[in-house]
C-alpha cells in the first residue's frame, strides 16, 4: 500500500499518534468504564480534561494571566458574528481584507453596525498584505479585524500593525499553534480547531479580560463571551470530544517540543516546496515572498491543461487533496503542524516526475 500524505486545508491532517490514542481511550477513558462522549461535561474526569487542555495551550502560546481562554462551537464563522456582538456596541470598527476569509468576516459583521475597510489588497487579487502605513485607522474604533493567515489564497502576515489602543482582533485558524506569537499585541484570537488544532465545529477565543462585558444586549449567554468565561465555557454543553482530541494536539505539540520547536519544522517544509516551486517554471506561486504562508502554498502548472492528470497522478502516488480552491484555482498544498517533513518530500519528488514527464 503507498503511504498516504493529506493536504487538505481543513479539516485537515492530525498526527498519527493522536488518532492512535484516541482510539486506544475510545471506550475507557483512563480507568472510567466510560467513552470520553459518554461523560457528563460537570464531571471530574471531563473537567480534567478541560482543565489540562486550556493549561497545556496556556503553556503553549504563553497565554498571559488577564486573557481568558473560552473553547466555543460553531467554528470561527460563528465569530464572526460574535464579534461585532461582543464588541462592536455604539462604535465603529476597522477591518482589513487580505484575502478570501477577510472578506467573509466584512460581509458577516456589516449586519451589526458600521464596519470600515481600512486597507485591502482585493484589486491586487489578495497577493500581499497592504503595506501597514498605508491602513486607514481610525483611533477611535472599537477594534481592527485582521486574518493572519488566508488559508484560501496563501497569505500570512510578517509582523503586526500598530494599531495604538485599539485592539486587535485576529483569525488566526489555519496558524495558530504554527509558530510563537506575542499573545499581549492582541484584543481577540480566534481559531476554528479543524486545521492546527483538532476536529470541526470547535473553535478557540483567546480575550483580553477588559474587553470582557460590552456586548449588545441583544447577546444571548451562548454567545456573550464574558458569560462563557464566567462559566468556563459551560453555559451550556461544550463540544467535550472536541475538546478532549484538541488537548491530546496540545500534548504532542509540547511533546515534539512545544511551538518554537513546531516553527522550526514549518519553516524547513516551506522552504523546501517553495524553492522547488521557484527553481522551475513549470510550477508557480504569485504571492508576495515576505508574505507567503507557511502553511498554505497556492501554485499553478505554468500548462493549466494538465491540471486534472497532475491531480490523477498525485491520488495515485497517495498525495491527497491537493486540488487548489475554486476561487483561486490551480493546486494547494497544505502542511500544518501535523503534516511531517516526509510529506513534503514525497509531494515535491511528484512534482519533479511530473514535470520532467510532461
Ligand atoms: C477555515 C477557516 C474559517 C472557517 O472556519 P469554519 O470552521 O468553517 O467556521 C475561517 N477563517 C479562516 C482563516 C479559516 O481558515
Amino acid at each position: 500500500m503507498v503511504k498516504i500524505y493529506n493536504f487538505s486545508a481543513g479539516p485537515a491532517v492530525l498526527p498519527k499518534s493522536v488518532l492512535e490514542r484516541a482510539q486506544a481511550e475510545m471506550l475507557d477513558w483512563h480507568g472510567s468504564g466510560m467513552s470520553v462522549m459518554e461523560m457528563s461535561h460537570r464531571g471530574k474526569e471531563f473537567t480534567s480534561i478541560l482543565e489540562k487542555s486550556e493549561a497545556d495551550l496556556r503553556t503553549l502560546l504563553s497565554v498571559p494571566s488577564n486573557y481568558k481562554v473560552l473553547f466555543l462551537q460553531g467554528g470561527a464563522i460563528a465569530e464572526n458574528a460574535m464579534i461585532p456582538l461582543n464588541l462592536l456596541v455604539d462604535k465603529t470598527a476597522d477591518y482589513v481584507v487580505t484575502g478570501s476569509w477577510s472578506k467573509r468576516s466584512v460581509e458577516d459583521a456589516c449586519v451589526f453596525g458600521q464596519i470600515d475597510i481600512a486597507a485591502s489588497s482585493e484589486a491586487e487579487n489578495f497577493t500581499h498584505v497592504p503595506a501597514y502605513a498605508s491602513w486607514k485607522l481610525n483611533k477611535n474604533a472599537a477594534y481592527v479585524h485582521i486574518c493572519t493567515n488566508e488559508t484560501i489564497n496563501g497569505v500570512e502576515f510578517d509582523g503586526l500593525p500598530n494599531t495604538g489602543d485599539v485592539p486587535i482582533v485576529a483569525d488566526m485558524s489555519s496558524h495558530i499553534l504554527s509558530r510563537p506569537i506575542d499573545v499581549s499585541k492582541f484584543g481577540v484570537i480566534y481559531a476554528g480547531a479543524q486545521k492546527n488544532i483538532g476536529p470541526a465545529g470547535l473553535c478557540i477565543v483567546i480575550v483580553r479580560d477588559d474587553l470582557l462585558g460590552r456586548a449588545s444586549k441583544q447577546t444571548s449567554a451562548v454567545f456573550n463571551w464574558k458569560t462563557q468565561a464566567d462559566n468556563h465555557s459551560m453555559i451550556n454543553t461544550p463540544p467535550t470530544y472536541s475538546i478532549y482530541i484538541a488537548g491530546l494536539v496540545f500534548e504532542w505539540l509540547l511533546k515534539q517540543g512545544g511551538v518554537a520547536e513546531i516553527e522550526r519544522k514549518n519553516i524547513a517544509k516551506a522552504k523546501l516546496l517553495y524553492d522547488y516551486i521557484d527553481s522551475t517554471d513549470f510550477y508557480s506561486n504569485n504571492i508576495k515572498v515576505q508574505n507567503r504562508s507557511r502553511m498554505n502554498i497556492p501554485f499553478f502548472l505554468a500548462d493549466e491543461s494538465l491540471n486534472n492528470a497532475f491531480l490523477e497522478g498525485a491520488n495515485q502516488a497517495g498525495l491527497l487533496q491537493l486540488k487548489g480552491h475554486r476561487m483561486v484555482g490551480g493546486m494547494r498544498a497544505s502542511i500544518y503542524n501535523a503534516m511531517p517533513i516526509e510529506g513534503v518530500q514525497a509531494l515535491v519528488a511528484y512534482m519533479k516526475d511530473f514535470a520532467s514527464n510532461h
